[in-house]
């Protein structure tokens, strides 16, 4: 195996073989004989350990890390241990979450292990809380893979074949796609015209709104395409909403936790909702999850529901040391590189002809790949290409949605790697379009 040319730095990528190097071809092979074959990896990336934002993997190859959210640090706070039937940080964190939580209504906080257990328990709390068992969420949704979760995404189909049928009543709607338009048109329209879908179509011809229980959605669609919501679709949503009687739950599995800048993604909108999902980034890569809910909707009764590893303290300690590195310059940093960001590519719709556009708020960026700007046909092929060029590069990045290329770095990113990031790119794109 010949060794690649190298550049040597501590912050940036660092290739020693090709890819992949003969141990992470040989892991691959057992993986392939013995793993779930259910398991999506879009190229044979072997991770061995991490760093900040960079990972090595079992052949000595360093990454830079454009993908998971892992804050290492938090590492050295996990150790804790105290399972009883009350504990003070558990008490602790529940506190610090629904501080932070948007809006001033008080809040209560349940605990699960991941974030399809996290709209699991929304999806009970909605319909247990307003005796209702309807719901409404929206084409291109991801919430998640167990039966409940499932129901209410809408992203894949492969995702939900040979699984039979979901949970009855759930009703999916458009997104307001800003780029493509509701069904491919009037994209300067799409927010009035899906609050006008969920109005005059669905609530007319298909489930009254007195039997919605929620309508749940993510302000930003994360395997969707990184489609933020506009501030006034979600406003509108929450006064239809109210107006109903329906609650509103927001799903920041992926959106939340300071990734877009601010602690949430609704807080851009100023919407308050009545349940909100929170995992992922929340403990840094520890299994914890969490529903946020207004106090008077949390109001279900002892034994109604629980989870024996929900909010355990190692899980907690690590949260808490998360939302203190948070606090202490991650959302601001997450701010200011995803700035960064999207001015270094404010221009690429103009430079690259396959870019249709670059959206997003903080580390939440999608790219837009498409075979013609104009007729704005999705070029699956190209992303998928792009994907793996980038990781010949030393680049770990993730398609999401048809056609979308994502940037969701670690929150520790900084200014030299994400350069790295966008140059790495920036050639890929010029490369390609050398080639077409
Ligand atoms: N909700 C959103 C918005 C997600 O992006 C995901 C995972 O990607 C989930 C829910 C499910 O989370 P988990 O894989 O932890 O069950």
């Amino acid at each position: 195996m010949q060794a690649m040319e190298t550049k040597i730095s501590s912050k940036l990528p660092n290739l020693v073989t090709s890819l992949p190097g003969p141990k992470a071809a040989a892991l691959v092979a057992r993986d392939h004989a013995i793993v779930s074959p259910s398991y999506t990896r879009d190229y044979p990336f072997v991770a061995k350990k991490g760093s900040g934002a960079l990972v090595d993997d079992v052949d000595g190859n360093t990454f830079l890390d454009f993908v998971a959210a892992i804050q290492n640090q938090a590492a050295e706070l996990i150790h804790m241990s105290g399972t009883d039937f009350y504990y003070p940080s558990l008490v602790e964190l529940a506190e610090k979450l629904a501080a932070i939580a948007p809006g001033k209504d008080p809040k209560r906080v349940y605990f699960g292990n991941s974030g399809a257990e996290a709209v699991e328990a929304a999806i009970k709390l909605a319909k247990y809380h307003t005796k209702r068992d309807k719901i409404v969420a929206f084409h291109g949704a991801f919430h998640g893979r167990t039966m409940g979760a499932l129901s209410l995404t809408a992203s894949r189909s492969v995702q939900r074949k040979g699984f039979g049928t979901l949970l009855s009543g759930v009703f999916h709607m458009p997104y307001p796609d800003t780029y493509r338009g509701t069904y491919g048109v009037r994209a300067e329209h799409a927010s009035e015209d899906c609050l006008s879908y969920l109005v005059n179509e669905l609530f007319r011809r298909r489930v009254d709104p007195d039997e919605i229980a929620a309508i749940f959605i993510e302000p930003i669609q994360g395997e969707g395409g990184y489609l933020p919501a506009p501030p006034e679709f979600l406003q509108g949503l929450e006064k239809i909403c109210r107006k109903h009687g329906i609650l509103l739950v927001a799903d920041e599995v992926q959106s939340g936790m300071g990734r877009t800048g601010s602690w949430w993604a609704v807080d851009e909108a100023g919407v308050e909702p009545d349940i909100l999902c929170v995992a992922k980034g929340i403990a840094s890569g520890m299994p914890l999850s969490a529903i946020i809910a207004k106090a008077h909707v949390m109001n279900w009764t002892p034994g109604a529901h629980a989870s024996t590893f929900g909010g355990n303290p190692v899980c907690i300690a690590a949260a808490q040391a998360t939302i203190k590195l948070l606090e202490g310059g991650l959302i601001a940093n997450a701010r200011k590189i995803g700035d960064y960001i999207l001015r270094e590519t404010s221009t690429w719709t103009k430079k690259h002809k396959i870019v249709g556009q670059v959206r997003g708020r903080g580390l939440m960026i999608g790219i837009e790949i498409v075979r013609d700007q104009k007729t704005k046909e999705k070029a699956p092929d190209l992303r998928n290409r792009i994907v793996h060029m980038a990781f010949e590069r030393g680049l770990l990045i993730l398609g999401s949605g048809d056609t979308t290329i994502r940037f969701c770095p670690p929150l520790v990113i900084d200014e030299e790697q994400a350069a790295f990031a966008v140059q790495t790119i920036d050639g890929i794109l010029g490369e390609i379009e050398r080639s077409i």
